[in-house]
């Protein structure tokens, strides 16, 4: 039996409303699979090895559904822009310099040890458009055994010619990773249009076929300020709207979005029924100034809501600050509008890790059955003497970082 027991403080969200916590227990996991949690280990395992990690707390890891792996460089810069004028002086200048494949495996090592060191065992990860360079970042995530969805960046206008791809070389490319990642364990390709205006009608539409013909995932941005949703609807005026848009193209069967700021009645109708995965990014939202996505009227609605760090918009790749922003914005809608309620503490912590971690199977809980991903948190022991479980938790996301954590496990192995 290839079993792991890690011993300590418990606590992860099986509901957004609140958390499950248990004092002192034994997590038991069995060929890198939840089996139970208990305070008095069982006897079938009593022979088995434990780590035991005594005062400390032991948490669902973090998932971060939203990260452009070659803009960590460029994080904290040109944070006076707006979107559109941002991606033009300073992302897409940076995004050129990957097909130097010696600079491309240096900048995805700096990008990937900072992200495993942040706690974030799984993410979904944009690349750039070329295709070695992408290949580059697979091996890379392979090695530091995190989950990962990887895009090669599908785009073929309205970027610098240095970055764009013929249709037909876009799509070769994103083939032949499909073709050797496809039945990777843990780290596999997905579709990554980048945005609509990066792509042509005919673009989204061969994607949406190798969507469906090879059972791929898809990610893409959608709706995160009025001007790109205004440039959409020039671009496409058949559409009826930006969702529609890719809905039309094939794109939504297994889709997640980032942003979705400015939907309309009918995207979030369409959002809800296609079981589209949504993003909610704050730090990003608030330093380009794109907007506040209403969470609790889309989560009241019955939509899917998780988290992203979307580095570079956002500046930091640590999850628990995610979280943290996402009921900070929430709360200044509450100033605004006193009966929108802001997130619980529980709630943002389930959208950086449930809620999430569903995109890559049973991840991101601790109840039976689900995938073994977990971080050991150690917190001051003044901290841990005087506080509850439940309130240590919120101190680590409010104030904790990377040197708070000294464990990660995915699948029930130690990384
Ligand atoms: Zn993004």
């Amino acid at each position: 039996m290839n079993a792991l027991i890690v011993k300590g403080n418990i606590i992860y969200t099986k509901e957004m409303e609140q958390f499950e916590v248990f004092e002192n227990s034994y997590l038991v996991s069995v060929d890198g699979k939840v089996v139970g949690i208990y305070k008095a280990l069982p006897d079938a395992y009593s022979d088995m090895p434990i780590e035991d990690y005594g005062n400390r707390l032991i948490i669902p890891g973090f998932v971060d559904l939203h990260v452009h792996a070659p803009q960590y460089l460029q994080m904290g810069l040109g944070m006076n822009k707006q979107l559109l004028e941002w991606l033009t002086e300073y992302t897409f200048e940076l995004e050129k310099k990957f097909k130097d494949l010696n600079f491309a495996q240096k900048a995805y090592e700096y990008f990937a040890e900072d992200l495993v060191a942040s706690g974030t065992l799984r993410a979904c990860v944009y690349a750039t458009s070329s295709t070695a360079a992408t290949e580059i970042l697979f091996e890379i995530l392979k090695e530091k055994g995190i989950g990962a969805y990887i895009g090669k960046v599908n785009m073929e206008r309205n970027a610098p010619n240095s970055i764009l791809e013929s249709m037909e070389d876009s799509l070769e490319g994103t083939k032949y990773l499909i073709g050797k990642y496809k039945d990777e364990k843990l780290v596999k390709p997905i579709l990554t249009p980048r945005f609509a205006p990066s792509c042509t009608q005919e673009l989204l539409g061969e994607l949406g076929k190798i969507a469906n013909d090879y059972d791929v995932p898809v990610q893409s941005h959608l709706s995160e300020t009025k001007r790109e949703v205004e440039w959409v609807r020039e671009l496409f005026p058949d559409a009826k709207n930006y969702l529609d848009l890719y809905g039309r193209s094939g794109l939504l069967k297994n889709a997640i979005m980032a942003h979705a700021i400015y939907l309309e009645e009918e995207e979030m109708m369409e959002a809800k029924e296609r079981d589209v995965i949504l993003i909610h990014c704050p730090d990003s939202n608030i330093n380009l100034r794109s907007g506040i996505m209403p969470v609790r009227e889309y989560l009241n609605r019955g939509l899917k809501i998780t988290l992203g760090s979307d580095v570079a918009g956002g500046h930091r790749l640590a999850m628990n600050e995610a979280m943290v922003r996402a009921i900070q914005l929430s709360k200044l809608i509450n100033i605004q509008s006193p009966e929108v309620e802001p997130l619980r503490v529980s709630e943002a912590f389930y959208m950086g890790t449930k809620a999430g971690g569903a995109f890559f199977g049973k991840t991101g809980s601790f109840e039976e059955g689900y995938f073994l991903d977990a971080l050991v948190i150690e917190d001051h022991p003044l901290v841990a003497k005087l506080y509850s479980i439940e309130e240590r938790l919120e101190k680590f996301l409010y104030t904790g970082n990377s040197q708070n954590i000294c464990a990660r496990y995915v699948e029930g192995k130690q990384i």
